[in-house]
């Protein structure tokens, strides 16, 4: 209901009068126009005369503008992305980020983007991430991040440089994918069901490659072939029941008498584990074969059936050697193996290494 003057009075205030203004054709459709309206002046006597409205049709930037606010609003719900400051000061993060996070965007703008960062994550993989990204490069891969409430969730990442108008670097961009459903699948596919350590497929997939990446290290490869001692006897004893939660009582003393980040160990089969580890020196190597079968004689198991002690005992065998002079995974295996084969017929819970 409003008057004329809603048009006018901007203009006899003397400020800018552009607006916005939705209009109706004759046939009652609708569309928004740019209306500049300005004062008519008489050049003599420098009254205002009356007013000239210049309207642009905008219906169609309108609709174009409609159109990439909702793509916006699209990507801001489903893709997980954030863009960041040179120094990884969080400058902008999708309502997706903040779903999955568990943060609000108010929690994360301004904070950097470590705040996110997962304890179980290489520090090399960051390295290499930050060397890549400011040398003006895209990096892609996978990171496991933390969730407010604790947890966590893996995505796959492509991170890359933004550059201001002056095409001078201002930050960084990040899109992410959602894996944690994936990395979920591929870690249950390689843990062992019984004993929660690494699997035989693993084992298989990691012997070759950890050989392969260590043939130019000065330290020596070993691996440990370890077996329960007397174990049908203990089954036959005790039951397959105390059987198993005898396996999940070796599996963790082996798991805990790891000492490096590399050190892995697995369930090859039955009651048969390995461990894959680096050492400088074979007496090095040879001690700490010692000391895990001493730890597994310790957790006390009674086992009346096994001759080599009252307790449950594994015996070893155990292959350390320089990466470049290990032929093959196989050959590898089946030398621990011999050694194993050894150390049980040498009376059981002992070590055999291999000689030179
Ligand atoms: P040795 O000292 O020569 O190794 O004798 P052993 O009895 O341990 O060796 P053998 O290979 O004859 O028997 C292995 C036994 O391990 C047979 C099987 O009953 C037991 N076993 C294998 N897998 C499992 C399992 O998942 N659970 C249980 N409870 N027992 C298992
Ligand atoms: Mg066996
Ligand atoms: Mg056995």
């Amino acid at each position: 209901e409003a008057g004329f003057e809603v048009f006018t009075f901007k203009t006899d205030l003397g400020v800018d009068n552009l607006d916005e203004w939705i209009y109706v054709a004759k046939d009652g459709k609708e569309f928004t126009v740019m209306l500049n309206i300005t004062q008519l002046t008489d050049p003599v006597t420098h009254t205002t005369i009356g007013y000239m409205g210049i309207a642009e049709d905008i219906s169609q930037r309108k609709k174009k503008e409609k159109k990439i606010k909702e793509y916006l609003n699209l990507i801001d719900k489903n893709i997980i992305t954030s863009t960041t400051d040179l120094k990884g000061n969080i400058t902008y993060v999708s309502q997706s980020f903040c779903d999955i996070s568990g943060y609000s965007k108010e929690e994360l703008l301004g904070k950097n983007h470590r705040m996110i960062k997962h304890s179980d994550m290489d520090e090399k993989v960051y390295n290499e991430l930050w060397n890549t990204i400011s040398q003006d490069k895209r990096w892609c891969g996978e990171i496991k991040n933390r969730k407010k409430e604790g947890g966590y969730y893996w995505v796959d990442a492509t991170i890359s440089p933004i550059y201001n108008e002056e095409k001078e670097k201002v930050g960084y961009t990040a899109i992410r994918q959602d894996i944690t459903d994936k990395k979920m699948i591929e870690l249950i596919s390689i843990t062992d069901g019984l004993t929660n350590i690494y699997n035989r497929r693993h084992f298989n997939d990691v012997f070759p490659n950890i050989i392969q990446t260590s043939k130019r290290s000065h330290e020596l490869l070993c691996f440990l072939i370890m077996d329960i001692d007397h174990f049908k006897q203990y089954n036959d004893t005790y039951g397959h029941q105390m059987g198993d939660d005898t396996l999940i009582k070796v599996a963790k003393c082996i798991k805990d008498s790891l000492n490096r980040d590399d050190d892995t160990c697995f369930r090859l089969g039955g009651e048969e584990f390995g461990i894959l580890f680096k050492s400088s020196n074979k007496e090095n190597a040879l001690n700490f074969a010692n000391i895990v079968r001493e730890n597994i004689e310790n957790l006390h198991i009674e086992h009346t059936g096994n001759s080599a002690s009252s307790y449950v005992t594994i015996s070893m065998g155990l292959v350390c050697k320089k990466a470049s002079d290990i032929e093959g995974d196989d050959i590898a295996y089946k030398q621990a193996d011999d050694l194993l084969y050894k150390a049980k017929e040498s009376g059981r819970n002992k070590v055999c290494i291999n000689k030179g």
